[in-house]
């Protein structure tokens, strides 16, 4: 093999054609995340993940994610990856932040982990917004979100990345809650020695 693809579900097309493709309040956007990331639940595709990405002044979708892992055998496919991935392949580029592209956002449903906070780092977003947080998910869901830094938003800061947390943190919690309340697997349970 030498080649990789990676999907959405299918009912993310239906989802998407009955939104706006221009949502220009931060916290509509996150509305819309984790409306997404509650369809990704109830269509039982993968996990209580959700993210997309906007442009930060216009407040255009450019693509969303939700997690895969499961369906798609890819510990990679959270739902922050695969936004910015789909992302950076609609606009051609590697670097969201690049100076020919408007500057760009990220939404996510519950704050990165690990993995998905090296790639924000290197994806060119400008902007973070997260809803539910680290301790949200692993006490509410049991998912591990692996060795985070703790001064998590310093170092993004420090990168030239804003991050906005907790907004609607509630809400999110609620849509982890939902997943929990339908039985939903967590994969990958954090592995003890
Ligand atoms: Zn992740």
């Amino acid at each position: 093999m030498k080649q990789l693809n990676l999907s959405l579900p299918n009912w993310v097309d239906s989802f998407l054609n009955k939104q706006a493709s221009i949502i220009p309040e931060p916290e509509d956007q996150m509305r819309f995340v984790l409306a997404l990331t509650e369809r990704n639940i109830r269509e039982e595709t993968g996990g209580p993940f959700g993210s997309a990405v906007f442009e930060i002044e216009s407040g255009r979708l450019v693509s969303v994610g939700v997690n895969v892992v499961v369906q798609q055998n890819c510990s990679a496919a959270h739902a922050e990856m695969m936004a910015l991935m789909l992302a950076q392949k609609e606009l051609g580029h590697f670097d969201l932040g690049a100076a020919h592209l408007p500057a760009h956002r990220l939404v996510t449903s519950g704050k990165m982990c690990t993995m998905c906070l090296g790639n924000v780092c290197w994806s060119g977003v400008k902007e973070v917004f997260s809803s539910a947080e680290p301790e949200d998910v692993e006490s509410i869901a049991g998912f591990d979100e692996g060795p985070t830094p703790p001064d998590y938003n310093a170092q993004l800061e420090n990168r030239g990345i804003n991050i906005v947390p907790e907004m609607l943190r509630h809400e999110g919690k609620a849509v982890l809650q939902l997943y929990v309340d339908l039985g939903g697997l967590v994969y990958n349970p954090t592995r003890k020695k």
